[in-house]
Formats: structure tokens, sequence, C-alpha cells
């Protein structure tokens, strides 16, 4: 007896383009990892060198949520992300490490500069 395969269900499609979204974001994260040479952007800690555990994060410099609809190749890209440290990467998450592109175009493939958040002056 010939089987034939059965009718693949809906969510095999969804499936599908979750891995293909996984193996997009895991493409970024290598391309990232070799551009930023593996280190924090910011203040350029390397948790293969660095003499206490650093982790690395890949920071994503637009919150998913505004890109929400849009194709993943535009809402994860090495444009829009960058390799922090642990600290840094805190840091910016609290508001008190800013980051600038220097060029929008480029973002993250181009010059960063990152801020200091200096305290309000406090109203008295
Ligand atoms: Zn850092």
């Amino acid at each position: 007896m010939i089987g034939f395969p059965k009718p693949k269900p809906r969510t095999s499609a969804r499936r599908k383009l979750k891995r293909d979204e996984r193996l997009w974001i895991a493409s970024v994260r290598e391309e990232v990892v070799e551009r930023d040479g593996g280190r924090c952007r910011s203040c350029l800690a390397n948790p293969m060198t660095a003499s206490q555990p650093t982790y690395i994060h890949m920071h994503e410099l637009v919150f998913r949520s505004a890109t929400s609809g849009r194709p993943i190749q535009e809402r994860i890209n090495t444009r829009l992300s960058v390799l922090l440290c642990d600290s840094c990467h805190r840091e910016v998450h609290a508001h008190r490490l800013k980051i600038k592109m220097e060029d929008e175009e480029r973002g993250a493939d181009g010059v960063l500069t990152f801020h200091r958040q200096d305290e309000r002056p406090q109203p008295f």
C-alpha cells in the first residue's frame, strides 16, 4: 500500500516561519559577534579575557514592539543590534547609559557613541 502524506496542519507553516526566524536571528547574532569582536561595544569588556565572569548580550536598539508586524529582516539585523556586557546592558535598560548612532542609516554597523546620563538636578 502506498501512503500519501497527510495534509499538513496549518500550524506547520507557522512553525516553519518560527524556524526561519530563529535561523535568521542566529545568523544576525553571528555577524554581530564578528563585527564587534565579541566585546562589549561600550566598555570593550571581552568575556574571553575578562578576569571575572562577563556575559555578553545582543542588545536591540529598537524595541521589538515598535516593529511588530514587520518582516524579521527589518526587525532584527546588524544595524539595530549591538553587543553589550552584562553591566552596560543593565545600565542601558536602567536609562543610565544612552546609545547614539552617528549615522541612522548605518546604525550599529557605523559608529555608536555611549553617553552616561547625568542625574537630573534636583529642583527645590
Ligand atoms: Zn560593557
